[in-house]
């Protein structure tokens, strides 16, 4: 069973699932201003040109937040084959599970909740007083009860926060988390830091803790694409989650705020990956646009969510990976990881 906005559902029909994504979010709090006369002001066709190498370069962009733009990007996605999307925005950036109910039965995609608390820097004190048991048992009442006193349940486990180098209060976390995942069997995205190997020991610390590493998605591995360190992840039996298709940028080091320079481009992870299934590693690869910028919607200039269905598909066919491997990155991996083991 897939726990989902509208409750528990088989995967019968599931399609081109995306297991990593934002809905509405809000990650204004976590951008340090540039000195630059646009980064106040609303993206323009004249500074859109900023966002396609710092998506940082405007604050602005670091919202989404209208549902109508929603429903109609969401159906885009439903247009092109797809059926459902997991929203792994947590409480800390901007989680409203009542509009994305709304947004999923206005558009007819499924929508997966996600729980648990994002990065430090994003989490309020009050949510970082609260002990590892406190934690997990709002993890565990949001996975089998309902969130903020609604009966929508979340359906998978963040994406948990870790930093570059994790700190006290992300440690505490992704413990309560991983025995949420032991206890529940639900699936675990851990959000690693970009430009390290941090994730590896995020991942150890929580197989350590009772996670089930075969339930675990280690986020954002496409930006470096680092083989020791992909393959790392792959043979703890964890997912690696290429979630940044799309994000093609190299961030010139006048303006870096947020992000730390270059980040692969979508030719390169899907050749990285066609070297990945080639080694054997196919049932553990999971595709997804992790969207959380404006700028990555159609409305605003982007190519939306559908874009790893409709440019990346016929990309990776380009690069001989067959129609059977697709659907399993696909359609077969993310079923599997998003179905709850007990
Ligand atoms: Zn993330």
């Amino acid at each position: 069973m897939i726990t989902t906005i509208k409750g528990d559902i088989t995967s019968e029909g599931l399609k081109n699932l995306l297991p990593h994504e934002h809905i509405l979010s809000d990650l204004r709090p976590l951008v340090a201003p540039l000195d630059d006369e646009d980064f106040y002001k609303p993206i323009t066709l004249e500074n859109f040109g900023k966002l396609t190498r710092n998506p940082y370069a405007i604050l602005d962009n670091a919202l989404i937040g209208d549902a109508d733009v929603a429903v109609k990007e969401l159906k885009k996605y439903k247009d092109a084959g797809g059926t459902l999307i997991a929203d792994v925005t947590t409480v800390d950036f901007g989680r409203d599970v009542k509009a994305l109910a709304d947004i999923s039965e206005k558009s007819g995609v499924h929508i997966v909740l996600g729980c648990g608390s994002y990065i430090d820097a994003s989490v309020s004190d009050e949510i970082k007083a609260l002990s590892k048991d406190e934690l997990k048992k709002r993890i565990i009442t949001e996975l089998t009860v309902g969130i903020d006193g609604t009966d929508m349940r979340a359906g998978v486990i963040g994406e948990v926060g870790t930093s570059g180098e994790m700190t006290e209060f992300e440690k505490k976390s992704l413990v309560a988390a991983s025995e949420a995942q032991a206890e529940t069997g639900y699936g675990m995205h851990i959000h690693a830091c970009l430009w390290n190997r941090e994730g590896l020991n995020a991942l150890d610390w929580a197989i350590k803790n009772g996670a089930n590493p075969e339930k675990i998605a280690v986020d954002h591995v496409d930006v470096l694409l680092d083989e020791d360190y992909i393959l790392g992840v792959l043979d703890r039996g964890a997912y690696v989650d290429f979630d940044d298709f799309g994000k093609e940028f190299y961030v010139d080091r006048p303006t870096r705020n947020l992000l730390l320079g270059s980040f692969a481009t979508d030719v390169e992870r899907v050749k990285f990956i066609k070297k990945l299934i080639d080694k054997g590693y196919k049932n553990q690869i999971l595709i997804t646009n992790d969207i959380c910028l404006k700028s990555m919607l159609h409305t605003y200039g982007g190519w939306g969510y559908d874009h790893v269905i409709t440019n990346i598909i016929p990309m990776m066919e380009d690069f001989g990976i067959s129609a059977d491997d697709i659907d399993t990155m696909m359609t077969k991996n993310p079923i599997r990881f998003l179905e709850r083991s007990k």
